[in-house]
């Protein structure tokens, strides 16, 4: 077939496929995200991850420093992976353990939004073994592909938060003849992708259906970073502790009595098998970082300090409308008050701002020339309205 142009030029089909094919082979490969570190110096050191995550994430210096790490050492071994090497490195997967609302999954995004290797979060609840209802664990990995814009050997170097994963502990008490197809059969399956395996993916999400080509890619590479708050678990560690202890002096029984993050910085593989995980998948855990029930300081510089601070997005958020918004000490103090009684961490901070801020959103916008609103500790605790400055 010939082409025409209105200035009298012609092209036949041979020549435009002949023309795209050179095309195809001249273009730069297209840019993998992982290979944006050409080498050693230009990978983020371990301190510079940190900094990063330190902007974001308030207290929490343990498992910030372990992943940080962590996250050095993945790239690394990626960058080395080419090379002739006598020694394997083998990748470091990540547990975070800790209370709902310390910072797991905060401490995944900022990491997602800083490094420039695809990033994927998953939830393991929702998981299920391959073949019934719910979500293929396959399906975190399209989720990498689709962030990794559907560039497979960048995927292969991604990194995935799976997020509650004490939730899929083997439930051994309640031995049953049916299949335990939301626990071990989930870490089972959870387990083949964290090892490494050339999974079969179709690119689209969903179940494979038969007319739907399948993409592989291989997990060997991807960086698992998994997060639970294992409740219950301090009490297993304590007692292991104390029957190790038995008989020692006074001195070691003080040493038993470690609490919260102490207590969970160290537990052994015995406790989380005792706990329900599968000895493989805690086999391929190697670095467990513990993080802090947050005190009524952290939850104050929550509220104030990080990038996204949430006084800072409501300061933003009146800047906008020309308002200078002021929050009294005395009314952070009642809101972080109001949060610790929902027991859920820093996540109940937003809602108890949240319930203090409706009814004055509501208002501003239609309030001409004002200039300040102050909240006060008894706008918190619904006693009196802001004061409105024109
Ligand atoms: P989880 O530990 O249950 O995964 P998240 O990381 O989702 O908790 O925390 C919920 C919210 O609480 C976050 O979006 C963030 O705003 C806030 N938050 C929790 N921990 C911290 C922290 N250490 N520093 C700053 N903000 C935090």
């Amino acid at each position: 077939m010939l082409i025409a142009s209105p200035t009298g030029a012609n092209i036949c089909s041979r020549c435009i496929d002949q023309a795209q094919q050179i095309v195809k082979d001249e273009a730069p490969a297209k840019s993998t995200a992982f290979l944006a570190y050409s080498s050693l110096d230009e990978i983020p050191k371990p301190g510079e991850i940190k900094a990063h995550l330190d902007t974001y994430v308030i207290g929490q210096e343990q498992a910030k420093r372990a992943v940080s790490v962590a996250v050095y050492n993945h790239y690394k071994r990626i960058m080395i992976q080419n090379d002739v090497a006598d020694v394997e490195l083998e990748k470091s997967n990540i547990l975070l353990m800790g209370p709902t609302g310390t910072g797991k999954t905060l401490m995944a995004r900022a990491l997602a939004k800083y490094l420039k290797v695809p990033f994927a979060i998953a939830d393991a609840t929702v998981l299920t073994e391959a073949g019934y209802v719910g979500e293929d664990v396959e399906n975190i990995l399209v989720r990498l592909l689709q962030s990794a814009d559907y560039d497979v050997e960048a995927t292969e170097a991604g990194i995935i938060y799976v997020d509650e994963i004490d939730k899929i502990s083997r439930k051994t008490a309640n031995a049953s003849i049916t299949r335990d197809v939301s626990g071990e059969g989930v870490q089972q399956a959870l387990l083949k992708i964290l090892e490494g395996t050339v999974a079969q993916v179709p690119p689209k999400g969903g179940r494979k259906h038969p007319e739907q080509p399948l993409v592989s890619i291989n997990t060997q590479n991807i960086l698992f970073i998994v997060g639970g708050a294992f409740e219950g678990i301090d009490e297993i560690i304590a007692r292991r502790r104390k029957k190790t202890m038995l008989g020692f002096s006074k001195f070691d029984e003080e040493e038993t009595r470690l609490k919260g993050a102490e207590l969970l910085r160290v537990v052994e593989p015995e406790d989380l098998l005792k706990y329900g995980l599968i000895p493989e998948i805690i086999g391929r855990l190697p670095v467990v970082a513990a993080l802090e029930e947050l005190t009524r300081e952290a939850l104050h510089s929550i509220l104030l300090e990080p990038r996204n601070a949430l006084v800072k997005q409501y300061q933003k958020m009146f800047e906008i409308e020309g308002v200078k918004l002021i929050f009294k000490e005395d009314a952070l103090d009642a809101i972080i008050d109001a949060a610790q009684k929902y027991g859920t961490g820093a996540r109940a901070l937003r809602r108890s701002i949240e319930k203090v801020m409706l009814d004055i959103m509501f208002e501003v916008p239609d309030l001409e020339n004002l200039k300040k609103c102050t909240i006060t500790k008894e706008v918190v605790t619904g006693k009196k309205d802001p004061i409105l400055e024109y």
